[in-house]
């Protein structure tokens, strides 16, 4: 029977260096629906530092292998799953169970059944994760060809890129809509770059210029920064902007995707009339919000939490089609670089999203 060996970068305790492991899968140990993919690349996320520095607890006991912006290649598969062997995939960051109530009612991103890879399940900073096949979100690969993208650069598409895709979806966003986008980098560069694609007139917003002027190529058609100003003044650069251009001054859709108190602040004083406000950032503060400001301008409010794998098909064709550009704003690194790399990341030292690429001491 085939045997693989299992490279992984375990988190062994808060904080401390992860350390290298190794153990080897068999095909027969895999159960029924569960697949092993050969990790392509896996992302870096934010979300992997809360666990990594001790400040969010994984969902399963230590050693953990984090990590949950993974594509790869299924190598193996339990009895049920033997036609995806050989298939190019996004392993979604949230795999919802698919069989209890709020699944059957469409929510699956909340499903509490749900596996988080790198907090439920062993994680993707490894040479192979082990998931259930249900929910993986296939990559074409004449499509792929096409694109003359390597499936490395997908692997953000797993959450940096489909949560915002969800979040836009469920505001109602439509060509001639005006978008704004506060934050303006990972999440919110793709929530821009989304939006844009599907027609809004995108205005970002961001402390940081230079995450501004990254985004000016990629369909964003007004920035501003907003290190020096109240949410009162960014509110009128932006409600200027839009009366001078003519675009639609009514129905925003606002996308705080800064997860900074401040940024949540300007994105609720953006609310206009009919607006919807989508919040994708995640922060522990609190802020001091007039709440009626939604029953006045009867806008709504909306947080997002992951995307349903069933959307995962639609924000890869958005990149596949060159709609969503990633290159540019990724960082691929050796996987052996790891804990250099959350340390950077940590520090603030990374300008792109880092990905880290297996290699042989991975
Ligand atoms: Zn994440
Ligand atoms: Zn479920």
């Amino acid at each position: 029977m085939e045997s693989f060996v299992l490279r992984s970068w375990q988190m062994t305790q808060p904080g401390a260096p992860l350390v290298r492991a190794e153990h080897s899968v068999s095909q027969g140990s895999l159960a029924d629906g569960e697949v092993l993919v050969k990790v392509a690349a896996c992302g870096v996320c934010h979300t992997d530092l809360g666990f990594y520095y001790g400040q969010v607890r994984p969902g399963r006991a230590l050693p953990l292998t984090l990590g949950h912006e993974i594509s790869g290649v299924v190598v193996a598969a339990g009895a049920a799953s033997q036609n995806m062997v050989g298939r190019k995939v996004i392993v979604p960051a949230v795999i919802p169970c698919g069989a209890c109530d709020l699944c059957w009612a469409g929510r699956g991103s909340i499903c509490r059944s749900q596996l988080f890879p790198g907090s439920d399940v062993q994680g993707g900073f490894a040479s192979h994760v082990v998931v259930p096949g249900r929910g993986l979100c296939p990559v074409d690969d004449r499509a792929l060809a096409h694109s003359k993208l390597d499936l490395s650069d997908l692997a953000v598409i797993a959450d940096a890129v489909s949560t915002p895709y969800q979040a836009v979806l469920r505001s109602g966003l439509i060509a001639g809509d005006t978008a704004v986008i506060v934050g303006a980098g990972g999440v919110g560069g793709f929530a821009a770059q989304i939006a844009a694609a599907l027609g809004a007139n995108v205005i970002a917003v961001d402390v940081d210029q230079a995450r501004l002027d990254a985004l000016a190529e990629h369909g964003v058609k007004f920035t501003v920064c907003s290190k020096d100003k109240d949410p009162g003044a960014v509110r009128k650069a932006v409600t200027e902007k839009v009366k001078g251009e003519g675009w639609n001054p009514y129905l925003w859709k606002i996308f705080e995707t800064s997860g900074h108190p401040r940024g949540q602040e300007t994105a609720f004083t953006l609310l206009t009339f009919g607006a919807h406000l989508s919040v994708v950032g995640y922060t522990l503060e609190k802020v001091n919000l007039r709440l009626s400001n939604l029953m006045a301008f009867d806008a709504a409010a909306q947080g997002n939490w992951g995307c349903l794998p069933s959307n995962y098909p639609g924000a890869l064709n958005l990149v596949l089609e060159g709609k969503v550009k990633l290159t540019p704003f990724i960082e691929k690194r050796p996987m052996s670089q790891i804990n250099e790399t959350l340390n950077d990341l940590h520090e603030g030292r990374m300008r792109r999203r880092p990905v880290l690429i297996p290699d042989d001491e991975a």
